[in-house]
């Protein structure tokens, strides 16, 4: 079968030095000449940012940062940024951090230096999201991808081992969700399944030796791996249905992911068994003699998922069986016609409601397209 593909390359510095965040955001800051520095960073995350902002100099600090980033928090940073004359905003802290930086860059073309503390990946995509009347609408730009990153694994030693756990397997429902998205292609898949393998080796270790500074280190270069495979392939069923819980169930996000993600593996990787072995393979299960490859990936992604003690059950969230049916409209509109597997009512409501409770993901039962 011949190969045709269209591949972009997104255009970033990525400067990665564990202790030298200080130093190479400074160094950002004077590339980019700038003289007026927003920084983003929650309350909680102040104390981590002044230690990273020290050989800079601050016009004005923001800490109204609230997940899924609320248009309302949007037009405040938008507007804070306007009165300050800022030119160059920096964010220190998670995925919701670099998404307010985002949701000003999206109006204003500022730049933006990213210093990421969690494994959400957001820093090195064009992805933009916010949320309004309980929707949460994403979009891509390449005016909010981050110029530089900053990456520094001490930064990451603090996160708790549950958030470790929650946002690494985020970053691995980004490697998972790129193997078949609607822009996937040799390039993000290779990258996607590099990611796979890194983030698969370090996590562990991370959840039984917090402070093990080199499973940090491999953590953060499989989440970058991860989120440019997302960035470039696009995205596919797993985010679109964590989208809709979180923004109109306000689930966090991280654990969101951490949970709905073997059960849309176990949906799709029916349809796709090349994929599914070399997803096996990445996590450190190949696929056994006479086995199926789908099977082999769900029990793959199942044993770390359980070496981790990854968060089961959407419930412990906040989400209920009332919510199901408004969530499986929502899922069913938003899922790509490019999905492995036909996504109907009855999928959805299948698979949501196994998520809500911890059930085992659903056998797969291939549905022809
Ligand atoms: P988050 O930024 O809300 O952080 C989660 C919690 O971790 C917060 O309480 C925060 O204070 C704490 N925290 C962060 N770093 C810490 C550290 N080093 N030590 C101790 N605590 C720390 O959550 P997140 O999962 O990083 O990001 C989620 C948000 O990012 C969502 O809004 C999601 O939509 C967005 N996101 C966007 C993209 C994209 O490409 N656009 C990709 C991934 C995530």
């Amino acid at each position: 079968m011949s190969m045709t593909f269209e591949h972009i390359t997104l255009g970033q510095r990525v400067l990665f030095g564990s202790g030298e965040a200080a130093a190479n955001l400074a160094a950002e800051v004077q590339r980019h000449a700038a003289s007026r520095v927003m920084v983003i960073a929650s309350a909680a995350k102040r104390e981590l940012a002044e230690r990273v902002c020290r050989d800079i100099e601050v016009a004005l600090w923001f800490d109204d940062v609230v997940q899924h980033v609320p248009v309302e928090c949007a037009e405040q940073a938008r507007a804070a940024a306007a009165e300050h004359g800022i030119d160059l905003l920096v964010c220190v802290g998670g995925g919701s951090g670099i998404g307010l930086a985002k949701a000003v860059a999206l109006t204003t073309g500022l730049p933006i230096v990213a210093v990421p503390t969690t494994y959400a990946g957001s820093e090195a995509t064009n992805v933009w999201g916010m949320t309004e009347n309980r929707t949460k609408t994403t979009g891509t730009d390449d005016r909010v991808l981050p110029g530089a990153v900053v990456y520094d694994a001490t930064l990451t030693v603090s996160l708790p081992v549950a958030l470790s756990v929650a946002s690494g397997l985020n970053s691995v429902a980004h490697c998972v969700d790129a193997l078949w998205a609607p822009k996937a292609d040799p390039i993000n898949q290779a990258l996607a399944l590099e990611g796979a393998r890194t983030l698969a080796a370090a996590l562990p270790r991370i959840a039984e030796a917090p402070e093990d500074l080199p499973a940090r280190e491999q953590a953060l270069c499989g989440c970058y791996l991860a989120a440019v495979a997302f960035a470039s392939a696009g995205s596919a069923l797993h985010h679109k249905i964590c989208h809709l819980l979180g923004g109109t169930f306000a689930l966090p996000h991280a654990e969101t992911h951490a949970i709905v993600l073997p059960h849309v593996l176990a949906l799709n990787a029916p349809a796709v068994p090349d994929l599914a072995a070399r997803l096996a393979c990445a996590l450190g299960r190949p696929v056994e003699a006479g086995q199926d490859p789908a099977d082999a990936a769900v029990a793959a992604l199942d044993q770390l998922r359980t070496t981790l003690g990854a968060p089961t059950r959407l419930a412990d969230y906040g989400l209920t069986e009332s919510d199901i049916p408004e969530a499986v409209q929502r899922a069913v509109g938003a899922a790509p016609a490019s999905n492995p597997v036909h996504v109907t009512p009855e999928n959805m409501t299948a698979l949501l409601t196994a998520a809500l409770t911890g059930a085992e993901p659903a056998p797969a039962v291939l549905t022809t397209r």
